[in-house]
Protein backbone atom coordinates (compact mmCIF):
# COMPACT_ATOMS: atom_id res chain seq x y z
CA UNK A 1 0.00 0.00 0.00
CA UNK A 2 1.94 3.30 -1.07
CA UNK A 3 0.68 6.45 0.88
CA UNK A 4 1.46 9.77 -0.31
CA UNK A 5 2.96 11.23 2.71
CA UNK A 6 1.03 14.76 2.75
CA UNK A 7 -2.41 13.56 2.18
CA UNK A 8 -5.07 11.95 4.56
CA UNK A 9 -6.12 8.85 4.56
CA UNK A 10 -9.00 6.37 5.80
CA UNK A 11 -9.85 2.79 5.50
CA UNK A 12 -11.87 1.85 2.06
CA UNK A 13 -14.43 -0.47 3.66
CA UNK A 14 -15.39 -1.43 7.36
CA UNK A 15 -13.69 -5.06 8.30
CA UNK A 16 -14.24 -6.44 11.40
CA UNK A 17 -11.97 -8.87 13.93
CA UNK A 18 -12.47 -11.33 16.96
CA UNK A 19 -10.97 -12.41 19.97
CA UNK A 20 -10.10 -11.96 23.59
CA UNK A 21 -9.12 -8.81 25.55
CA UNK A 22 -5.85 -9.39 27.57
CA UNK A 23 -7.15 -7.54 31.12
CA UNK A 24 -10.73 -8.28 31.35
CA UNK A 25 -10.41 -11.97 29.46
CA UNK A 26 -13.85 -11.21 27.59
CA UNK A 27 -14.65 -12.06 23.91
CA UNK A 28 -14.51 -8.79 21.46
CA UNK A 29 -15.48 -8.01 18.13
CA UNK A 30 -13.72 -5.28 16.98
CA UNK A 31 -14.70 -3.21 13.66
CA UNK A 32 -12.85 -0.37 11.87
CA UNK A 33 -15.09 1.87 10.26
CA UNK A 34 -14.00 5.00 7.25
CA UNK A 35 -14.19 8.36 8.62
CA UNK A 36 -14.22 11.99 7.32
CA UNK A 37 -11.19 14.03 6.82
CA UNK A 38 -9.91 15.72 10.04
CA UNK A 39 -12.39 13.40 11.84
CA UNK A 40 -8.81 11.51 13.82
CA UNK A 41 -9.38 8.04 14.92
CA UNK A 42 -12.39 7.68 17.85
CA UNK A 43 -13.04 4.31 19.82
CA UNK A 44 -16.90 3.52 19.78
CA UNK A 45 -18.17 1.38 22.82
CA UNK A 46 -21.01 -0.52 20.85
CA UNK A 47 -21.65 -2.47 24.03
CA UNK A 48 -23.21 0.48 26.13
CA UNK A 49 -26.18 2.70 26.14
CA UNK A 50 -25.69 5.68 23.51
CA UNK A 51 -22.42 3.62 21.86
CA UNK A 52 -20.15 6.75 23.29
CA UNK A 53 -17.35 7.64 21.05
CA UNK A 54 -13.51 8.64 22.74
CA UNK A 55 -11.31 10.22 21.02
CA UNK A 56 -7.64 9.39 20.54
CA UNK A 57 -6.14 11.93 22.08
CA UNK A 58 -3.83 12.86 24.62
CA UNK A 59 -6.12 14.60 26.21
CA UNK A 60 -7.80 12.00 27.41
CA UNK A 61 -5.51 9.78 28.60
CA UNK A 62 -6.74 8.40 31.64
CA UNK A 63 -3.95 5.47 33.01
CA UNK A 64 -0.89 4.32 31.97
CA UNK A 65 -0.08 1.26 33.85
CA UNK A 66 0.91 -1.74 31.81
CA UNK A 67 -1.27 -0.55 28.88
CA UNK A 68 -2.62 2.98 27.65
CA UNK A 69 -6.05 3.51 29.02
CA UNK A 70 -8.48 6.33 27.58
CA UNK A 71 -11.71 7.57 28.28
CA UNK A 72 -14.64 10.52 28.77
CA UNK A 73 -16.88 10.73 31.48
CA UNK A 74 -17.16 7.48 33.11
CA UNK A 75 -16.47 5.17 29.37
CA UNK A 76 -13.20 3.78 28.99
CA UNK A 77 -11.18 1.86 26.37
CA UNK A 78 -7.74 0.09 27.81
CA UNK A 79 -4.83 -1.06 25.86
CA UNK A 80 -5.34 1.03 22.82
CA UNK A 81 -1.90 1.35 21.88
CA UNK A 82 -1.59 -1.55 19.65
CA UNK A 83 -4.68 -0.88 17.22
CA UNK A 84 -3.62 2.83 17.37
CA UNK A 85 -0.12 1.94 16.19
CA UNK A 86 -1.36 0.23 13.36
CA UNK A 87 -3.52 2.27 12.12
CA UNK A 88 -0.77 5.22 12.67
CA UNK A 89 1.74 3.06 11.29
CA UNK A 90 0.20 2.48 8.44
CA UNK A 91 -1.55 5.57 7.13
CA UNK A 92 -4.45 5.88 8.61
CA UNK A 93 -5.49 9.52 9.61
CA UNK A 94 -9.20 8.61 10.16
CA UNK A 95 -11.09 5.73 11.47
CA UNK A 96 -14.26 4.87 13.85
CA UNK A 97 -12.56 1.84 16.15
CA UNK A 98 -15.50 0.05 17.08
CA UNK A 99 -15.77 -2.21 20.10
CA UNK A 100 -17.84 -4.48 21.90
CA UNK A 101 -15.50 -4.16 24.68
CA UNK A 102 -13.96 -2.25 26.88
CA UNK A 103 -10.35 -3.25 25.36
CA UNK A 104 -9.10 -4.51 21.64
CA UNK A 105 -8.71 -7.86 21.17
CA UNK A 106 -5.42 -8.77 22.51
CA UNK A 107 -4.64 -11.33 19.13
CA UNK A 108 -1.09 -13.10 19.73
CA UNK A 109 0.48 -9.65 21.01
CA UNK A 110 1.48 -8.07 18.67
CA UNK A 111 0.26 -5.66 16.09
CA UNK A 112 0.24 -7.95 13.21
CA UNK A 113 -4.00 -9.13 13.50
CA UNK A 114 -4.67 -5.12 13.12
CA UNK A 115 -1.75 -4.71 10.18
CA UNK A 116 -3.94 -7.61 8.56
CA UNK A 117 -7.63 -5.93 9.07
CA UNK A 118 -6.60 -2.54 7.75
CA UNK A 119 -5.04 -4.50 4.62
CA UNK A 120 -8.23 -6.08 4.42
CA UNK A 121 -10.19 -2.79 4.88
CA UNK A 122 -7.66 -0.89 2.33
CA UNK A 123 -6.81 2.32 2.66
CA UNK A 124 -8.38 5.69 0.67
CA UNK A 125 -6.35 8.90 0.25
CA UNK A 126 -8.51 12.04 1.13
CA UNK A 127 -8.82 15.47 -0.05
CA UNK A 128 -7.43 17.52 3.02
CA UNK A 129 -3.80 17.58 4.08
CA UNK A 130 -2.48 15.72 6.74
CA UNK A 131 -1.09 17.99 10.15
CA UNK A 132 2.43 17.36 11.21
CA UNK A 133 4.30 18.26 14.12
CA UNK A 134 7.57 19.42 12.46
CA UNK A 135 10.54 18.94 15.74
CA UNK A 136 12.32 22.28 15.19
CA UNK A 137 14.55 22.30 18.70
CA UNK A 138 15.57 19.15 20.79
CA UNK A 139 12.67 18.30 23.16
CA UNK A 140 12.98 15.81 25.73
CA UNK A 141 11.30 14.14 28.78
CA UNK A 142 12.63 11.80 31.38
CA UNK A 143 11.57 10.28 34.19
CA UNK A 144 12.53 8.44 37.48
CA UNK A 145 12.30 5.09 36.23
CA UNK A 146 14.78 5.26 33.95
CA UNK A 147 13.12 6.29 31.46
CA UNK A 148 14.38 9.33 28.77
CA UNK A 149 12.66 10.59 25.55
CA UNK A 150 14.60 12.94 23.17
CA UNK A 151 13.01 14.33 20.11
CA UNK A 152 15.68 15.88 17.83
CA UNK A 153 15.05 17.41 14.20
CA UNK A 154 14.67 15.47 11.38
CA UNK A 155 12.49 15.62 7.85
CA UNK A 156 11.49 11.67 8.55
CA UNK A 157 9.70 9.86 11.44
CA UNK A 158 12.33 7.80 12.98
CA UNK A 159 12.74 5.90 16.19
CA UNK A 160 15.67 4.90 17.93
CA UNK A 161 15.56 2.86 21.22
CA UNK A 162 17.10 0.86 23.20
CA UNK A 163 15.21 -1.72 25.99
CA UNK A 164 16.75 -3.40 28.80
CA UNK A 165 14.89 -5.59 31.11
CA UNK A 166 16.07 -6.30 35.46
CA UNK A 167 19.17 -5.79 35.82
CA UNK A 168 19.95 -4.68 32.01
CA UNK A 169 19.06 -8.20 30.86
CA UNK A 170 18.25 -8.18 27.47
CA UNK A 171 19.09 -5.27 26.44
CA UNK A 172 18.96 -4.23 22.85
CA UNK A 173 19.09 -1.65 20.29
CA UNK A 174 16.88 -0.95 17.09
CA UNK A 175 16.56 2.53 15.10
CA UNK A 176 13.95 2.60 12.18
CA UNK A 177 12.15 5.21 10.16
CA UNK A 178 8.66 4.29 10.60
CA UNK A 179 6.83 3.82 7.08
CA UNK A 180 4.04 1.48 6.51
CA UNK A 181 6.44 -1.23 4.74
CA UNK A 182 9.20 -0.72 7.62
CA UNK A 183 5.82 -1.63 10.07
CA UNK A 184 4.12 -4.38 8.44
CA UNK A 185 7.62 -6.40 8.25
CA UNK A 186 9.89 -4.88 11.41
CA UNK A 187 7.81 -3.93 14.12
CA UNK A 188 3.99 -5.00 14.07
CA UNK A 189 5.12 -8.54 14.42
CA UNK A 190 6.85 -8.16 17.37
CA UNK A 191 4.83 -9.69 20.53
CA UNK A 192 4.41 -8.20 23.91
CA UNK A 193 6.32 -9.73 26.62
CA UNK A 194 7.23 -9.52 30.44
CA UNK A 195 9.54 -10.35 33.01
CA UNK A 196 8.41 -13.14 35.17
CA UNK A 197 9.13 -10.71 38.52
CA UNK A 198 6.34 -7.98 37.05
CA UNK A 199 4.03 -10.73 36.52
CA UNK A 200 2.80 -11.93 39.85
CA UNK A 201 1.79 -8.46 40.96
CA UNK A 202 -0.19 -8.04 37.85
CA UNK A 203 -1.92 -11.34 38.76
CA UNK A 204 -2.80 -10.12 42.13
CA UNK A 205 -3.76 -7.34 40.86
CA UNK A 206 -6.25 -9.10 38.57
CA UNK A 207 -5.02 -7.39 35.64
CA UNK A 208 -4.05 -10.03 32.80
CA UNK A 209 -6.97 -12.09 33.12
CA UNK A 210 -6.91 -12.77 29.46
CA UNK A 211 -2.86 -13.37 29.16
CA UNK A 212 -1.33 -16.62 28.15
CA UNK A 213 1.42 -17.56 26.64
CA UNK A 214 -0.96 -17.85 23.27
CA UNK A 215 -0.16 -13.51 23.72
CA UNK A 216 3.13 -12.66 25.19
CA UNK A 217 6.06 -13.79 25.71
CA UNK A 218 7.36 -14.30 29.28
CA UNK A 219 11.08 -14.04 30.34
CA UNK A 220 12.32 -15.91 33.63
CA UNK A 221 15.71 -15.51 34.38
CA UNK A 222 17.63 -16.22 31.60
CA UNK A 223 15.03 -18.11 29.56
CA UNK A 224 11.92 -16.99 27.19
CA UNK A 225 8.82 -18.63 27.68
CA UNK A 226 6.41 -18.69 24.53
CA UNK A 227 4.07 -20.67 22.02
CA UNK A 228 6.21 -20.12 19.31
CA UNK A 229 10.28 -19.54 18.95
CA UNK A 230 11.36 -15.93 19.11
CA UNK A 231 10.10 -13.99 15.93
CA UNK A 232 13.05 -11.56 15.94
CA UNK A 233 16.38 -12.17 18.26
CA UNK A 234 15.34 -8.12 19.71
CA UNK A 235 11.74 -9.22 19.11
CA UNK A 236 11.38 -7.27 22.69
CA UNK A 237 12.86 -3.38 21.39
CA UNK A 238 10.52 -3.79 17.85
CA UNK A 239 7.82 -4.11 20.86
CA UNK A 240 8.60 -1.17 22.33
CA UNK A 241 8.61 1.28 19.49
CA UNK A 242 5.36 -0.64 18.34
CA UNK A 243 4.36 1.02 21.83
CA UNK A 244 5.83 4.40 21.13
CA UNK A 245 4.17 4.90 17.85
CA UNK A 246 0.77 3.90 19.24
CA UNK A 247 1.15 6.06 21.87
CA UNK A 248 2.60 8.72 20.07
CA UNK A 249 -0.67 9.09 17.75
CA UNK A 250 -2.25 10.29 20.57
CA UNK A 251 -0.52 13.62 19.39
CA UNK A 252 -3.06 13.69 16.55
CA UNK A 253 -0.26 14.87 14.18
CA UNK A 254 1.81 13.03 12.21
CA UNK A 255 5.46 13.83 13.85
CA UNK A 256 8.45 14.83 11.62
CA UNK A 257 11.62 14.34 14.16
CA UNK A 258 13.91 11.27 15.41
CA UNK A 259 12.71 9.98 18.49
CA UNK A 260 15.71 8.67 20.34
CA UNK A 261 14.08 6.88 22.88
CA UNK A 262 15.97 4.81 26.40
CA UNK A 263 13.83 2.18 28.42
CA UNK A 264 10.91 3.54 27.27
CA UNK A 265 7.37 2.91 28.83
CA UNK A 266 3.74 4.27 28.38
CA UNK A 267 4.27 6.91 31.22
CA UNK A 268 7.23 8.63 29.42
CA UNK A 269 5.35 8.31 26.76
CA UNK A 270 2.52 10.02 27.39
CA UNK A 271 4.93 12.55 28.82
CA UNK A 272 6.56 13.12 25.82
CA UNK A 273 2.55 13.20 23.74
CA UNK A 274 1.44 16.35 26.70
CA UNK A 275 5.00 18.15 25.96
CA UNK A 276 4.31 18.00 22.23
CA UNK A 277 0.82 19.09 22.48
CA UNK A 278 2.21 21.73 24.78
CA UNK A 279 4.49 23.12 22.12
CA UNK A 280 2.45 22.65 19.11
CA UNK A 281 -0.57 24.58 21.21
CA UNK A 282 1.85 27.40 22.09
CA UNK A 283 2.66 27.32 18.16
CA UNK A 284 -1.21 27.69 16.98
CA UNK A 285 -1.84 30.06 19.61
CA UNK A 286 -2.41 33.94 18.33
CA UNK A 287 -0.91 36.31 20.52
CA UNK A 288 -3.72 37.53 22.85
CA UNK A 289 -5.13 40.82 21.73
CA UNK A 290 -4.14 43.85 23.56
CA UNK A 291 -4.93 47.56 23.35
CA UNK A 292 -1.94 49.51 21.81
CA UNK A 293 -2.10 53.19 23.21
CA UNK A 294 -1.96 55.37 20.77
CA UNK A 295 -0.82 59.52 20.62
CA UNK A 296 1.03 61.13 23.41
CA UNK A 297 2.28 57.56 24.72
CA UNK A 298 4.26 56.61 21.99
CA UNK A 299 4.68 57.28 17.80
CA UNK A 300 2.42 55.69 15.52
CA UNK A 301 3.96 54.23 12.25
CA UNK A 302 4.08 57.98 10.18
CA UNK A 303 5.80 59.22 12.74
CA UNK A 304 8.27 55.99 12.70
CA UNK A 305 8.74 56.36 9.41
CA UNK A 306 9.75 60.15 9.63
CA UNK A 307 12.59 59.23 12.08
CA UNK A 308 13.59 55.70 10.83
CA UNK A 309 14.90 55.96 7.03
CA UNK A 310 13.55 52.45 6.69
CA UNK A 311 11.10 51.31 4.55
CA UNK A 312 9.33 48.43 3.36
CA UNK A 313 10.98 45.42 3.58
CA UNK A 314 13.07 46.96 6.15
CA UNK A 315 11.28 48.66 8.40
CA UNK A 316 10.90 46.03 11.29
CA UNK A 317 8.72 48.28 13.77
CA UNK A 318 4.96 49.17 13.15
CA UNK A 319 4.94 51.28 15.75
CA UNK A 320 6.21 52.78 19.29
CA UNK A 321 3.72 52.09 22.06
CA UNK A 322 5.36 53.82 25.37
CA UNK A 323 8.43 56.06 26.15
CA UNK A 324 9.04 54.81 29.62
CA UNK A 325 12.02 58.11 30.44
CA UNK A 326 13.99 59.36 27.72
CA UNK A 327 15.85 56.18 26.97
CA UNK A 328 13.59 53.62 27.61
CA UNK A 329 10.98 52.33 25.12
CA UNK A 330 8.64 50.07 23.77
CA UNK A 331 7.99 49.48 20.25
CA UNK A 332 5.54 46.85 18.41
CA UNK A 333 6.04 44.25 15.49
CA UNK A 334 3.23 42.44 14.05
CA UNK A 335 4.42 39.00 12.18
CA UNK A 336 2.44 38.35 9.34
CA UNK A 337 2.80 35.50 6.99
CA UNK A 338 3.24 37.67 4.10
CA UNK A 339 6.46 39.33 5.24
CA UNK A 340 8.84 38.34 2.50
CA UNK A 341 11.47 36.62 4.48
CA UNK A 342 8.98 33.68 5.24
CA UNK A 343 8.78 32.89 1.14
CA UNK A 344 13.09 31.63 2.10
CA UNK A 345 12.78 31.17 5.54
CA UNK A 346 11.84 28.30 4.81
CA UNK A 347 9.04 27.55 2.75
CA UNK A 348 6.53 25.01 4.38
CA UNK A 349 8.38 26.19 7.93
CA UNK A 350 7.88 30.15 8.71
CA UNK A 351 10.23 30.62 11.25
CA UNK A 352 11.26 35.04 11.67
CA UNK A 353 15.26 35.45 11.09
CA UNK A 354 16.87 35.66 14.14
CA UNK A 355 18.67 38.54 12.26
CA UNK A 356 15.50 40.20 11.47
CA UNK A 357 14.85 40.56 15.40
CA UNK A 358 17.82 41.99 15.75
CA UNK A 359 17.24 44.45 13.37
CA UNK A 360 14.17 45.36 14.69
CA UNK A 361 15.74 45.44 17.76
CA UNK A 362 18.32 48.40 16.73
CA UNK A 363 15.74 50.23 14.73
CA UNK A 364 13.59 50.60 18.16
CA UNK A 365 16.98 51.65 19.99
CA UNK A 366 17.74 53.72 16.96
CA UNK A 367 14.57 56.03 17.32
CA UNK A 368 15.09 56.66 21.14
CA UNK A 369 18.98 58.07 19.88
CA UNK A 370 17.20 60.24 17.24
CA UNK A 371 14.63 61.52 19.74
CA UNK A 372 17.87 62.06 22.38
CA UNK A 373 19.51 64.09 19.83
CA UNK A 374 16.29 65.75 18.45
CA UNK A 375 17.94 65.21 15.39
CA UNK A 376 17.65 63.17 11.94
CA UNK A 377 20.15 64.87 9.84
CA UNK A 378 22.70 62.19 11.36
CA UNK A 379 21.99 58.62 10.44
CA UNK A 380 23.09 55.76 12.90
CA UNK A 381 25.23 52.88 12.16
CA UNK A 382 24.98 48.90 13.70
CA UNK A 383 28.83 48.79 15.08
CA UNK A 384 27.97 45.27 17.06
CA UNK A 385 25.51 43.38 18.77
CA UNK A 386 26.93 41.60 21.66
CA UNK A 387 24.64 38.61 24.28
CA UNK A 388 22.88 37.79 21.21
CA UNK A 389 20.60 34.85 22.44
CA UNK A 390 17.57 33.30 20.51
CA UNK A 391 15.53 31.97 22.75
CA UNK A 392 12.48 31.09 21.31
CA UNK A 393 11.28 30.73 17.33
CA UNK A 394 8.85 33.59 15.97
CA UNK A 395 6.13 32.89 14.01
CA UNK A 396 3.45 34.58 11.91
CA UNK A 397 0.97 35.66 13.39
CA UNK A 398 2.76 36.76 16.55
CA UNK A 399 3.02 40.23 17.93
CA UNK A 400 6.85 40.99 18.64
CA UNK A 401 6.92 43.60 21.72
CA UNK A 402 10.18 45.32 21.35
CA UNK A 403 11.96 46.68 24.38
CA UNK A 404 14.91 48.71 23.99
CA UNK A 405 16.59 50.84 26.43
CA UNK A 406 20.21 53.45 26.23
CA UNK A 407 22.01 51.92 28.79
CA UNK A 408 25.78 53.85 27.60
CA UNK A 409 25.75 57.32 25.12
CA UNK A 410 29.85 58.36 25.11
CA UNK A 411 29.85 61.45 23.65
CA UNK A 412 27.35 61.80 20.45
CA UNK A 413 29.42 59.55 18.63
CA UNK A 414 28.53 55.99 20.25
CA UNK A 415 25.96 54.46 21.84
CA UNK A 416 24.64 51.62 23.28
CA UNK A 417 21.61 49.67 24.16
CA UNK A 418 20.35 46.82 25.96
CA UNK A 419 17.47 45.77 24.14
CA UNK A 420 15.35 42.52 24.11
CA UNK A 421 11.67 40.97 21.92
CA UNK A 422 8.84 39.56 23.67
CA UNK A 423 5.97 37.44 22.31
CA UNK A 424 3.07 35.93 24.38
CA UNK A 425 4.68 37.32 27.19
CA UNK A 426 8.23 35.29 27.02
CA UNK A 427 11.28 36.78 26.07
CA UNK A 428 12.35 35.11 22.40
CA UNK A 429 15.54 36.81 21.71
CA UNK A 430 17.71 39.48 23.14
CA UNK A 431 21.08 41.66 22.41
CA UNK A 432 23.37 44.08 23.50
CA UNK A 433 23.83 47.01 20.37
CA UNK A 434 26.18 49.32 20.18
CA UNK A 435 26.31 52.60 17.56
CA UNK A 436 27.96 54.86 15.92
CA UNK A 437 26.49 58.34 14.20
CA UNK A 438 27.84 59.74 11.16
CA UNK A 439 26.62 63.43 9.64
CA UNK A 440 23.98 62.42 6.65
ZN1 LIG B 1 2.56 -3.22 23.80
Amino acid sequence: MAVSPELQYTISKTASLSGTSLHTGEKVTLKLHPAAADHGIKFRRKDLQDEPTIDAKIENLKMVERATTIGEGAVRVHTVEHVLGALWAMGVDNAVVEMDANEPPIGDGSAQAYVDLIKKAGVTAQEEPRKFFDVRDTMHVESKTGALLILLPDDKFRISCTQAGPNNRFAQFLSVEVTPAVFEREIAPARTFVFYEDVKPLMDKNLIKGGSLENAIVVRGESVLSKEPLRFPDEFVRHKILDIIGDLALVGRRIRGHVVAVKPGHAANADLDRLITREQKRRSAVAAPRTIPSGDGGLDTDQVMQILPHRFPFLMVDRIISFETETKCVGVKTVTINEPFFQGHFPGHPVMPGVMQVEAMAQVASILLFKLAKTTSRIGYFMSADEVKFRKPVLPGDTIFIHAELTKSRGERLAKAKCHCVVNDAIVSEAELMFTFLDK
